[in-house]
């Protein structure tokens, strides 16, 4: 039964990919690298396998043509920009007509109503207004869905905690290290779970592990934390989203997705690899196999909360960020599940690898609790406690560093998890 429906789904999302090929032809860019592949119009596209054709969309291909050079609509039509700031580079800036706004913000509220958000909650905007994605691109989701919405951003903790309390708030929209900060930062004000009102949490932005679900729900008293995923070179958050039955990351309908292995073969069905997304109906700036450089597993079917389509599993890391010392691939989601199965130490971490001679090294710096930092007869243990439990899951030696609590910096966007430091003498 699950065939039928997917060999119907593909049916009409061949249709759907016509079209978004039509509206890429508008850009010069696209013209060319469909001309490549021998794909003169939409209508040579006759079966999936033309369109696998199509050569991939990388960032690299957003950043030549800043600023707008991959906009398929003329300025008129394009009521807002947003952007995004690479680490490395030039932003890459993305346009939406009035109907993708509308697109998106459905979306979003899709994803919130199937995650257990109704028009009756109150809806904390953690993720920080402007240019990045995150705080309109939840905003604009949840006024849609209609509940009340607090667009407080990013960076004033203390104002954060204030709202929770004072305004009653049920769902926390942010990233996950921002969750576990406030977590924090209320649990040295002397306030628990006990004093918040919370049910959802909408997390995204970063990936986050099994673990760090469990430990922000406990801290937060949330029902559920929801994974919710986006890029701001696709759309913004809401890509996919998790529902309260937690049966992986549903993919919005106007997304079609393909899962690719690092030599650009595609996979099928249930292995893991790259995910790459061709937007379905955008307007202003459609997407064409645009490599996410996400790393997920793909599945169909339906779910027990009505949805019925692909979802994936959450990311296991970014192709970026996989690291690798001597020879072994190094997550940096391995090192925090490692983090949150000891006792008295704190999700807040970074990883810098360096190089001694001609070996790589690793060394995990990790916060202690604030309760355990006073035994410091238990901290050579802890660090010892930590060193294995990466030896077990890595088979790899590294080193442990424990620092003061709240010592590693905070971020309200992407938390910076590692420091690559080998990079420098390249
Ligand atoms: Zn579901």
């Amino acid at each position: 039964m699950e065939d039928k429906m997917l060999e119907q789904t593909l049916e009409q999302t061949l249709t759907r990919l016509r079209e978004t090929v039509r509206q890429a032809m508008r850009v010069p860019h696209y013209r060319e690298s469909f001309a490549g592949a021998g794909i003169e119009s939409a209508e040579d596209i006759k079966s999936l396998a033309d369109f696998q054709m199509i050569p991939v969309t990388q960032k690299e291909d957003l950043r030549q043509n800043y600023p707008m050079g991959l906009f398929a609509e003329p300025l008129e039509n394009i009521v807002r920009i947003q952007a995004s700031s690479g680490t490395t580079g030039k932003m890459t800036v993305v346009g939406y007509t009035a109907n993708d706004i509308e697109m998106w913000s459905a979306a979003v509220a899709d994803a919130l109503r199937r995650g257990g958000v109704t028009p009756r909650d109150i809806v904390q905007v953690g993720y920080g207004y402007g240019l990045f994605t995150g705080g309109l691109g939840l905003h604009y989701g949840s006024e849609k869905l209609g509940a009340l919405t607090i667009p407080l951003s990013g960076g004033n903790t203390e104002r954060h905690i204030m709202f929770l309390r004072d305004l009653k708030s049920t769902v926390l929209a942010c990233t996950p290290s921002y969750a576990l900060h406030i977590a924090s930062t209320a649990a040295s004000m002397g306030l628990g779970p006990e004093d918040f009102h919370l049910r959802v949490g909408v997390f995204g932005a970063e990936p986050w592990t099994e673990a760090m679900r469990a430990e922000i729900q406990q801290r937060l008293g949330l029902e559920n934390a929801l994974d919710i995923y986006g890029l701001s070179e696709i759309m913004g958050p809401g890509v996919a989203m998790e529902c309260a039955h937690k049966n992986g990351l549903h993919l919005a309908p106007p997304f079609y997705p393909e899962i690719l292995d690092e030599k650009g073969i595609i996979l099928p069905l249930g292995s893991q690899g790259e995910l790459v997304l061709t937007s379905l109906g955008k307007e202003a700036f459609p997407s064409v196999r645009y490599r996410t450089k996400d790393l997920t597993t793909l599945s169909y079917g339906r779910c027990a909360c009505g949805f019925c389509g692909w979802s994936m599993t959450r990311m296991a890391g970014r192709v970026d960020d996989m690291l690798i010392i001597r020879g072994v691939n190094v997550f940096p989601s391995q090192i925090e599940e490692a983090i949150l199965s000891v006792e008295g130490l704190e999700p807040h971490y970074l990883i810098v690898v360096d190089r001694r001679g001609a070996l790589d090294y690793l060394e995990v710096h990790v916060e202690v609790s604030a309760e355990a930092v006073d035994a410091i007869s238990h901290l050579e243990e802890l660090q010892e406690t930590l060193q294995q439990r990466i030896y077990r899951i890595l088979g790899l030696g590294v080193r442990v560093r424990l620092v003061e609590p709240m010592s590693l910096p905070r971020s309200e966007g992407k938390a910076v998890r590692v420091k690559d430091l080998r990079t420098k003498d390249k």
